[in-house]
């Protein structure tokens, strides 16, 4: 269970409803029974149910289950598409051990808003099922023009592009940074995007093969192109 509270042994954590219902109406865990908690800075510990309620509850932690990993420095930023799609992105990439996850207006992107809140807590959730100690920010829609405009000199872009041909040989050879993955909306990135693109010093292009994959496979192939060659699972 994630939790905001430090985490640390003897430590009392108190549980907000939302917390309550999940653990003592979903769970059905009752005093005495046992839960492991992460709060993305402390790792993972073992707590025991001290008092349970419908509107609350208090946890105590007693040891330290596994140590904090951290992501590799790997953003993914995205063109938000349609709802279910975009949450899907949000959630491979928290699986798949993005650092952060940085929603963009293109040229071609349909949504113009996002829940913010909605993706976070998906990207919880994701971190939660798959027994990470680390959740990675989701931060508010902003245009892809503002982000590059800003962008740091040290960190690489891989630019995820239909339209290029070279392979993932360009990044087998790149040396150690901190990097994000770029991929489009539907409609591609306009013209005047991949001139900028193209002129940044920090751009690698890459192709993710011969056909044309929706925007949420191709933020799942990317992800799991840089984690294999450059990542934290070479
Ligand atoms: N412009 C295209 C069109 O309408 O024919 C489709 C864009 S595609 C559905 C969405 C995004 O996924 C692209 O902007 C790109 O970032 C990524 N993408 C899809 N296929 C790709 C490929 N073969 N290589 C690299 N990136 C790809």
């Amino acid at each position: 269970l994630y939790v905001e509270h430090p985490l640390a042994h003897g430590q009392a954590v108190p549980l907000n409803a939302d917390q309550a219902h999940y653990l003592f109406s979903v769970m059905r865990l009752a005093t005495g029974d046992a839960v492991l908690l992460f709060n993305g800075r402390d790792g993972e510990w073992r707590a025991t149910v001290q008092q349970s309620g419908k509107r609350g509850g208090l946890l105590s932690c007693s040891d330290q289950t596994k140590p904090l990993h951290l992501p590799p420095d790997l953003w993914l930023v995205f063109a938000p598409i349609k709802k279910a799609r975009t949450d899907f992105i949000v959630e491979k990439a928290a699986e798949l051990g993005a650092s952060r996850i940085i929603p963009v207006q293109t040229r071609h992107t349909n949504s113009d808003r996002i829940r913010q809140d909605r993706l976070q807590a998906h990207a919880t959730e994701a971190a939660e099922q798959c027994g990470g100690t680390y959740v990675p920010e989701v931060a508010d829609l902003q245009p892809l023009d503002r982000l590059l405009g800003q962008w740091p000199a040290d960190r690489r872009i891989l630019w995820c592009d239909e339209t290029l041909t070279s392979a993932r040989s360009a990044l087998a050879t790149s040396p150690p940074a901190p990097w994000a993955i770029l991929i489009g909306p539907e409609g591609g990135f306009s013209a005047d995007e991949q001139k900028r693109l193209r002129a940044m010093p920090q751009v690698t292009p890459v192709s993710l093969g011969p056909r044309i994959l929706r925007a949420d496979t191709a933020a799942v192939a990317a992800l799991t192109l840089w984690q294999s060659t450059l990542g934290d699972w070479r």
